[in-house]
């Protein structure tokens, strides 16, 4: 080693250990939509026997973890406002995928939900709501309880509305991933998969 690499090396550890501490470390998040993103869309999954993963997602995720990426789930699930299924069977599945993607070396840093909607005929879930992508309730809570920097995220969507979310969080990217067959027009990022943006590299490490 070269005098010059051994003091690069030396400042590089110095450097951060001299700085006052006096924000915590905010964590970088791919916030990741879920029907259509990480599990097939079958149309308001609301059980586990109707969960299937997206080919390739999974393992997907756990690169992003190791590379030191935060795992959101933000997912709107108006089934529960339209009485498909109950709040429950919400969390038993919720449960069960966080269970399965923690196994697997992928854990979730959060699952955030809404379970709202406007002309749902559940009383107590219909109205209208923050959280309902395009609002952005949901990234906005996660990022004050998970402590995350949203301009360093990204959110990968399937549908406008994930992007919309996105954009009115100030969350920094996002990546528009395509159904199966879907012809997309719009602007910005697209991928035909989650596997596919992050082998891609459209989803650089986070460190
Ligand atoms: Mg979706
Ligand atoms: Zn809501």
């Amino acid at each position: 080693m070269s005098p010059q690499d051994s003091f690069g090396a030396h400042s590089r550890q110095a450097g951060p250990a001299a700085r006052p501490d006096s924000a915590p470390q905010r964590a970088r998040a791919v916030f990741l939509d879920r029907d259509g993103v990480v599990n097939v869309d079958h149309g308001y999954v609301g059980r586990w026997e109707d969960f299937e993963f997206v080919p390739g997602a999974v393992d997907a995720m756990r690169r992003l973890h190791q590379a030191g990426w935060q795992l959101v789930v933000v997912t709107n699930q108006s089934g529960i406002a339209r009485g498909y299924y109950t709040e429950a069977d919400y969390e038993a599945l919720t449960a069960r995928m966080k269970a399965e993607l923690a196994a697997a070396g992928a854990p979730l840093a959060g699952v955030y939900h809404c379970p709202h909607h406007p002309k749902g005929s559940v009383a107590a879930y219909a109205r209208d709501c923050d959280c309902r992508k395009p609002a952005p309730g949901m990234i906005l809570r996660a990022a004050r309880e998970l402590t995350i920097d949203l301009a360093a995220s990204v959110l990968v969507g399937d549908k406008d509305s994930d992007l919309q979310a996105a954009d009115a969080a100030g969350v920094g990217r996002a990546i528009r991933v395509l159904a199966p067959g879907e012809a997309y027009k719009g602007a910005g990022v697209v991928a035909s998969s989650l596997a596919h943006a992050v082998e891609s590299g459209l989803i650089t490490p986070a460190r």
